[in-house]
This record gives structure tokens, C-alpha cells and sequence, in this order.
């Protein structure tokens, strides 16, 4: 690669053929986003369909929007839209709750889709809401967590074995696991898979249909956009959907919510994966931010993300030499982020995002990147490792408050 120069990067931005997406966005100006893998930038048509849902949808109709707006099919509808963006066949997914939540229900359910097999195998170094949740719900079932590190995995399973839990695109590193490949491996040892795809939606082409991938669950508002604390999603393929029982047996999942029956029936399909009530203003905004993804090529996604991807860690290496690459090389290995390693790795992210450039850290010594090709140019990048190439240079961030550690990293 020699894109080494701005002009070089401006050239390649004209090329881009997703150079017109970033106009959907409404990004502030003097900012250049890399954190769209934490929180997604907000797309326009969602703030739009926001005041629209409200004023009008809400003010207007008021209980009768339930199905004058077709809220109460919101949670199917805008399952369908995801599941286009990740091999899913319509049914099979739906947006609800948080992915922890989520995380809950599939672990139970998958549990419960092979009797006689007590464990759940992750690996160490997944999310640890997804460990954390699955300590939880294996310890309400008497069931037990296992951890192996990933190389170890494929050999850890065994006849006890019932569920693989792992996360697609790792969150502090972005390696990338091979779908098709782990979960043939745990099939053929008669284990399910329950993939967390909270980094891979709308960041890389998933096809779980190829995959033949059992259980899935995956975030809304990180590449989807659809706002801080949007809907998750969960799959699940159609030929467990009948035996299917999670945990969460509330009335939105039931056969007929409105029979107001004593006793719980679940519904048919993917629908019995809901639990309350939707909530519809959030729904919204995400199915707004998702018709950006309509008109998306998941293979032009994955060309740019590879290229900023690449661009961004080859002009840090020659920039900063004393960031360590804690991603992998080989872009095909890794999902939309970069990662580097260094022990002052939050003052860097303040003095950083004091310019402007908006990264995150993840304890203990990651610098985390991410790169949303819908909105991102090579020329932001360009201009994002100058700063941070100011930043070590002159030790920018050991200015007094850049240690200073915020809730929220
Ligand atoms: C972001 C993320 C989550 C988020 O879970 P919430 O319940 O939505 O807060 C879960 N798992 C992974 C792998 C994530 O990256």
C-alpha cells in the first residue's frame, strides 16, 4: 500500500463507491468518529422519524397506533431488515431488549434444546456481559460455565457440552472467528452455537444461513445506529424455533397476547422470543437508521472497512512506533476496528478526543478504533493519525486531566 498522502486519500474518497452514504448522517462538525463500533452516529432519517413518531404517531393516535402505525409488528419488521444484513431468512430474527437480555433467553433456551448436556463453553476473553450472563443462567439451572482459551476451544467440547457462546468479532482486538467453520465443528459433536454478532452486524457480510448457525443475538445501536441504547436482536433458525423455550415467558411472546389467557402459550415462530412491550420510539429510530442498510452492498462495506482498516494501522506503525498493533495484520482476520496497545492508553484517547478525534480505551492498555464504513473517509483517517501522531510526539497526553478516568471509557 502507498496511500502517502492526503491528496492520495481525497483521491481514493472520490473513488468510494459508498462516498454517498455519509450524507444520511448527521455527524458534528470538528469531530471525526471512530467509536461508530461503540455508538453508532446518528443517521438523519432516524431523527426525522423520531419527531414523526412522536408528534404525529403518538400525539395523534395515542393507543390506537398500535395498529393504525403498526408499532406492535415493529419488533418482526425491523427483525426482518437485520436479518437481511447477516443471512437470515425473514422469521428468524427479531429486535428486542438488550443484547444481555437476549444473551439470557438464547443461553436457557439453547440449554434446554439439548437435555443431559450441562455445560456452556465460552472463552475468557468474550464480552463479559455475555460470561456474565451466562454465570447467571447456568447457576439458575444447575448448569455449568466453561472457559477455554481459543485455542483450545473446538478441543474442549465434549458429550456434556451444550452450548457454544462466542463472540463473533472480538471487541477489544477485532479477530475475527470463522463461523462457518466452529460451528460445524461443535455440530458434529452434537453442541448448538449461540454467536454474539454485537460487533459484526452492519461491520462485515455474516451469512448464518451458510452457516448453518443455530442461535445468534447482536447489538443495535454500534454499526446498526441506532441510537444509545437501541433494541438488540436475536436469531434463531427456523428448525429450533418449535421446540424453542426461553425463560422469559411474558405476554408479548404469547400465542394470543390479547386472549388474556391464564396460562402461557408460547407464539409461534420467532415472536416467541419477546417478552414486554416494545418500545416503540426506540424501534423507530433503529428501523430508520436501518434504511441506510437497505441500499447498502455488504461486499462494498467490507472492501472500505478493510481499506481504512489497513490504511489507519499501516500509518500508525510509521507514525507512532511506540503503539503496538494488538489486531490482527491480515485485515481478512479482523472485523472493522483496530486496536493498539500502550500503557498510557487513556490519556492518549482524552488528548485525542480534546482534538476531536473520537476513539475509545478498554482496560487495561487498549486504544480502541473503530471504522464505519458508511460514514468514514480515507481522508479521516488521514487527518485522525496526524493528530494522534501530534499527540505522541510533543506527549500531549500527559497533560494534567487526561488520567483522569469517567464512568464511561
Ligand atoms: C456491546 C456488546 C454487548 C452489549 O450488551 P448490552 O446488553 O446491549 O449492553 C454485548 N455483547 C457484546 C459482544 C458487545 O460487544
Amino acid at each position: 500500500m502507498a496511500t502517502d498522502s492526503r491528496e492520495a486519500c481525497i483521491a481514493l474518497d472520490r473513488a468510494d463507491p459508498l462516498a454517498g452514504s455519509r450524507a444520511g448522517f448527521a455527524l458534528p462538525d470538528g469531530v471525526i468518529y471512530l467509536d461508530g463500533n461503540s455508538l453508532g452516529a446518528l443517521p438523519k432519517a432516524a431523527a426525522a422519524r423520531l419527531a414523526e413518531v412522536v408528534g404525529g404517531e403518538w400525539g395523534d393516535s395515542l393507543i390506537r397506533g398500535w395498529t393504525a402505525h403498526g408499532w406492535i409488528d415493529l419488533p418482526q419488521r425491523v427483525g426482518d431488515r437485520i436479518g437481511r444484513l447477516i443471512g437470515a431468512r425473514p422469521g428468524e430474527v427479531v429486535a428486542a431488549d438488550s443484547t444481555s437480555v437476549n444473551l439470557f433467553k438464547l443461553i436457557v433456551a439453547g440449554l434446554r434444546l439439548r437435555p443431559g448436556r450441562t455445560v456452556v463453553l465460552s472463552e475468557p476473553d468474550n464480552f463479559p456481559t455475555d460470561l456474565y450472563m451466562a454465570e447467571g443462567a447456568t447457576r439458575l439451572l444447575g448448569a455449568e460455565l466453561k472457559l477455554a482459551p481459543r485455542a483450545e476451544l473446538l478441543g474442549a467440547i465434549d458429550h456434556t457440552t451444550a452450548l457454544l457462546l462466542l463472540t463473533h468479532v472480538d471487541f477489544k482486538t477485532g479477530a475475527l472467528h470463522d463461523m462457518a467453520a466452529i460451528t460445524r465443528a461443535a455440530q458434529a459433536k452434537g453442541a448448538l452455537l449461540l454467536w454474539d454478532l454485537s460487533h459484526s452486524a452492519g461491520a462485515l457480510p455474516v451469512d448464518l444461513g451458510a452457516a448453518n448457525a443455530d442461535l445468534a443475538v447482536g447489538c443495535g445501536y454500534k454499526y446498526l445506529n441506532g441510537g444509545p441504547g437501541a433494541p438488540a436482536f436475536a436469531f434463531v433458525a427456523a428448525r429450533h424455533q418449535a421446540a424453542l423455550d426461553q425463560p422469559l415467558s411474558g405476554w408479548m411472546g404469547h400465542a394470543s397476547p390479547f386472549d388474556f389467557a391464564t396460562a402461557y402459550a408460547p407464539a409461534e415462530g420467532i415472536g416467541r422470543l419477546l417478552c414486554g412491550t416494545p418500545p416503540v420510539l426506540s424501534l423507530a429510530a433503529l428501523d430508520a437508521a436501518l434504511e441506510l442498510w437497505d441500499q447498502a452492498d455488504m461486499t462494498a462495506v467490507r472492501a472500505k472497512s478493510m481499506a481504512l482498516t489497513t490504511l489507519f494501522a499501516e500509518l500508525v506503525e510509521q507514525r507512532c512506533p511506540e503503539l503496538v498493533l494488538a489486531s490482527p495484520r491480515d485485515a481478512g482476520a479482523r472485523g472493522s476496528q483496530v486496536s493498539f496497545r500502550h500503557a498510557e492508553g487513556y490519556a492518549i484517547v482524552q488528548a485525542l478526543i480534546a482534538r476531536g478525534v473520537i476513539g475509545d480505551f478498554r482496560a487495561p492498555d487498549l486504544l480502541r478504533f473503530g471504522f464505519a464504513p458508511l460514514y468514514l473517509r480515507h481522508v479521516d483517517v488521514w487527518d485522525a493519525v496526524e493528530h494522534l501522531g501530534a499527540v505522541m510526539q510533543t506527549r500531549e497526553w500527559d497533560r494534567p486531566g487526561f488520567r483522569q478516568r469517567a464512568a464511561v471509557t
